[in-house]
């Protein structure tokens, strides 16, 4: 019998990293629900850029795989979960409040680092995606809070687009993150990164501007 250890598709990948390289864009290849064994195929292929949705899930992973790897945290992050990720984290694109950058802060503080975030912005029509409104963007920027958070840096946002086969919808939520992204760019100067993109819909959000995709089910057989 012929037993396949792991099933990620070495082609698609390499394809994808030549598709992203006109752009300058990152691969974060999205690990979540995926055995090690896949996860140690891709780094075996040169990736070093891993993201998961769950705490939970990526801590293991992270105490069990080479240290070079880059973590990136792009679910929903609860604020008492953020303390076992901030030793190592690389990046966390779910920032959608005040408080949780606080933590976040708090606990980076105790590992004597910066933790570069993203804003997750709500630009889908979907109740159930997380992220902030435009008005809370604005409220969270105007906070005279926040520059006092010294072990965070807010270096980009982050969104995902509706579920839906209109790819006109999605390339107008994503042209309205980007030119949301242009904004906040003039007022905050750490601001480079864009975060959108994901298996069925990273071409259009290459073309409408975006410099970081989070890529899963495409990667694996
Ligand atoms: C799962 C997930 C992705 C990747 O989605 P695919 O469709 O598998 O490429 C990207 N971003 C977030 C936030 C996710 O939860």
């Amino acid at each position: 019998m012929v037993y396949l250890r792991y099933m990620v598709h070495a082609e698609v990948i390499a394809q994808l990293l030549e598709e992203l390289k006109p752009y300058g864009a990152t691969l974060v290849a999205v690990t979540k629900l995926r055995p090690m064994e896949d996860l140690q195929a891709l780094y075996q292929m040169g990736l070093r850029d891993f993201g998961e949705n769950r705490v939970q899930e990526m801590r293991p992973k992270q105490e069990a795989l080479p240290k070079d790897i880059r973590w990136h945290l792009i679910g929903h992050l609860q604020t008492n979960k953020v303390k076992y990720i901030a030793p190592f984290v690389e990046l966390i694109h779910s920032v959608d409040s005040l408080r949780l950058l606080q933590e976040i802060n708090k606990q980076a503080a105790k590992h004597q680092r910066t933790i570069p975030c993203l804003l997750q912005m709500h630009i889908a029509q979907e109740e159930t995606k997380f992220g902030m409104s435009e008005q809370e963007l604005f409220e969270l920027l105007e906070n005279p809070q926040l520059v006092e958070l010294e072990n965070i840096r807010i270096v980009g946002m982050m969104g995902m687009a509706s579920n839906t086969t209109d790819m006109d919808q999605v390339r107008r939520e994503f042209a309205g993150l980007r030119k949301l992204f242009e904004a906040i760019k003039e007022a905050l100067p750490d601001i480079h990164i864009l975060s959108m993109g994901m298996s069925n819909d990273y071409r259009i959000a290459l073309e409408e501007g975006s410099n970081m995709v989070r890529i899963g089910s495409k990667l694996f057989g």
